[in-house]
């Protein structure tokens, strides 16, 4: 009878036992739609790019990691298609351990620290990079850094020519002298 095939495990999960004592690099891609991510108008246009680094001393586990990707989205300024790259770290200590409720208390909103029970075989990290990535995620994109946008009268987009919307504006002060004449 052929041995049992090892389970695959999506490559966010961290199988414990199988990391071996001192440094281990690991390094996987993350699809898209395995983040989970909400409908923004800014969004992951590749894949995440994660190397991890897990230094592990019995059941301690220090992970850090890199993530690239890219992002894609309107200008904010012109509207066209505009892109950039997005790179951001995680960064957290795992212990495995029976641990008190004061202590699982304790560190309830503390992000770089995490206990799981002895038992635990598996760690997703699935949402440690989504957030990672969300709160790395631009508000805005820039075309070109000096994208002179649209003309906000006729909407001609500037960085292609000028419109003539700046030669018809009244200086208000001429506007001012017309209304006291009337
Ligand atoms: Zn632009
Ligand atoms: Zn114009």
């Amino acid at each position: 009878m052929p041995p049992a095939r090892p389970r695959r495990l999506p490559p966010t999960v961290l199988a414990l036992d199988e990391i071996d004592e001192g440094s281990t690099r690991l390094e996987f891609d993350v699809e898209v739609e395995q983040l989970g991510l909400e409908d923004t108008d800014i969004v992951l246009t590749a894949p995440v790019s994660v190397q991890l680094t897990v230094g592990r001393t019995m059941h301690m586990y220090t992970v850090r990691g890199r993530l690239q990707t890219s992002v894609g989205g309107s200008c904010c300024r012109c509207l066209l298609p505009a892109a950039a790259a997005l790179e951001t770290e995680i960064r957290f200590l795992l212990q495995r351990k029976e641990a008190s409720d004061d202590e699982l208390e304790a560190l309830a909103d503390q992000d770089d620290v995490e206990i799981v029970d002895p038992g635990t075989k598996e760690v997703d990290l699935v949402e440690r990079l989504r957030d990672a990535v969300v709160l790395e995620l631009p508000m805005r994109l820039y075309c070109k850094m000096d994208c002179k946008g649209l003309c906000p009268q006729c909407g001609q987009d500037l960085n292609v020519g000028d419109c003539s919307c700046a030669d018809n504006v009244v200086d208000p002060r001429w506007e001012v002298l017309a209304q006291l004449k009337s």
